[in-house]
């Protein structure tokens, strides 16, 4: 569940202020929601769903395996969209320092602290 404090490419800080990715979960819930969409569509595709057996109740339990199994990668996934919100890209970043802008809200005692 560790991740790099630091792009380990161009050195931006991933955890730019305290509590930073408390919000991630909203995007993580929309993801995961993602997820059990297409579980359904495709469990409804091949498998199908029927009133008078317990298929249903077998996709929520392969859902819910299917979550757990994804959550390391879409933990990852919305965090790293939730920094790509507010920090932008800068198509020259090689050329100039990091954007520190931020930087003061960056407390290292109180990292991963949330
Ligand atoms: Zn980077």
């Amino acid at each position: 569940m560790k991740m790099n404090s630091l792009c380990p490419v161009c050195k931006q800080p991933t955890e730019i202020e305290v509590g930073f990715y408390y919000g991630t979960g909203y995007v993580s819930y929309a993801l995961a929601l993602m997820v059990c969409g297409i579980s359904f569509a495709v469990w409804w595709l091949f498998i199908g769903f029927s009133l008078d057996d317990s298929r249903f109740f077998w996709w929520l339990g392969f859902n819910a395996v299917l979550l757990a199994i994804m959550q390391p990668y879409l933990m990852r996934l919305s965090r790293s969209m939730w920094l790509s919100f507010f920090v932008r890209y800068d198509p020259f970043w090689k050329e100039h320092a990091i954007d520190d802008k931020h930087m003061d809200r960056i407390v290292p005692e109180q990292m991963g602290n949330w």
